[in-house]
């Protein structure tokens, strides 16, 4: 109603008409406000209290509040803090495995197979030249591919894939297996967890050239320390007599070779030890179908389960065998020598985002 459309001696009702002024004077407001200018975005002001009356209201209206949220909201500064600190450590790490594994090649170089080329017979010294190249060159291989190869992320867009949650941080839906990475800030495919050694996620895209990695770099380390372990003990005990008096008369190039040889021994043999103890619990974890992440998850759920007297079962274990299988990427036993001995770029078996359970099929099979 407007003013015009009332007709002079026609009786309005008083709070009809205080009621229409108000409206009209509100109106009036609303466009003359700055932030509420149509057409034109809001201002800061109004984005600001926009997303503080979000943050407020979401602290009592979201219905999946509960005090994990609220300790995690707590602590969000301090994930922040180690997130990025790792995330800066892996660059790092990685120019320190470079540098280490370098330094334990060129003494390998310099000292070790020269002293094997002098002393051995000729069919030791071929297998040395052999074995130490193939190794070497596995180790770098399954390296640089480790760090370079994507994980694999779940699309971005919507998809007819089928999927078991919501991602909190990424807000995409996650498929089977798929978890998020706080230092990687994305959801990762079959994550088994983030190495900061490789400064990259370890997922279903280049899980095989990571463990490929570990079992050579270890391989690598063993073979040193048995190849040099009598170099080693005629070193220290050279680096002993040192402080004898009169001191044996040594060149710099020999007492180079002794704490060259020192160096060596302990860095390989300590790492041999290391990385033994992690190849051999991700061989666990692959035999047994399980990812690093998913070990933890599934432990709970065993023991969820047996309070209630159901037994759980691994919906993705295979079986032993056939877990290696399709971690390497096996169909034949050929492939064996050429996907697993050798270096190869072959894709992982599946695309990571659907994957077949035998315990589903087992089921169905029941069921007919
Ligand atoms: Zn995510
Ligand atoms: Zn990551």
């Amino acid at each position: 109603m407007t003013r015009n459309t009332l007709k002079p001696g026609k009786e309005m009702n008083s709070w009809r008409c205080y009621f229409s002024k108000l409206m009209r004077l509100s109106v009036r407001w609303v466009r003359l406000c700055p932030w509420q200018v149509r057409g034109r975005r809001p201002g800061p002001l109004r984005q600001l209290w926009s997303y503080g009356k979000v943050v407020f209201n979401s602290l009592y209206f979201n219905i999946l509040t509960n005090w994990d949220t609220v300790l995690d909201s707590i602590f969000e500064p301090v994930y922040w803090l180690v997130d990025n600190l790792t995330r800066w450590f892996g660059v790092v790490f990685v120019c320190l495995v470079i540098a280490l594994t370098t330094s334990v090649v060129l003494i390998v170089y310099l000292c070790v197979l020269p002293r094997i080329v002098r002393t051995y017979p000729a069919h030791w010294i071929l297998w040395h030249l052999c074995y130490g190249h193939w190794n070497l060159v596995n180790i770098v291989f399954h390296y640089y591919k480790a760090i370079t190869t994507s994980p694999g992320c779940p699309p971005q867009e919507k998809t007819d894939i089928p999927t078991v949650t919501i991602c909190k941080k990424c807000i995409v839906p996650k498929p089977a297996r798929t978890h998020h990475c706080s230092i990687c800030n994305t959801c990762v495919l079959k994550m088994d967890h983030h190495c900061p050694w490789l400064n990259n996620c370890v997922g279903h895209f280049n899980h095989r050239y990571f463990f490929s990695f570990c079992l050579y770099m270890m391989m690598g380390c063993i073979y040193c320390s048995i190849s040099a372990k009598d170099m080693f003990l005629e070193a220290y005990n050279a680096i002993e007599s040192y402080y004898q008096t009169p001191p044996p008369q040594f060149t710099s190039e020999e007492k180079f070779f002794h704490k060259g040889l020192l160096y060596l021994w302990v860095l390989t043999s300590s790492v041999a030890v290391a990385l033994g103890g992690l190849s051999l619990w991700h061989a666990v974890l692959i035999t047994r179908g399980e990812t690093s992440v998913e070990r933890h998850i599934n432990r709970k759920e065993r023991k969820r389960l047996e309070t209630i007297g159901q037994v759980f079962r691994n919906p993705y274990h295979h079986g032993g065998i056939k877990n290696w299988k399709i971690l390497f990427g096996v169909e034949k036993k050929s492939q064996w020598i050429t996907r697993v001995l050798l270096p190869s770029s072959h894709p992982p078996h599946g695309d990571g985002l659907t994957w077949d359970c035998p315990l589903r099929k087992q089921d169905t099979m029941d069921t007919i």
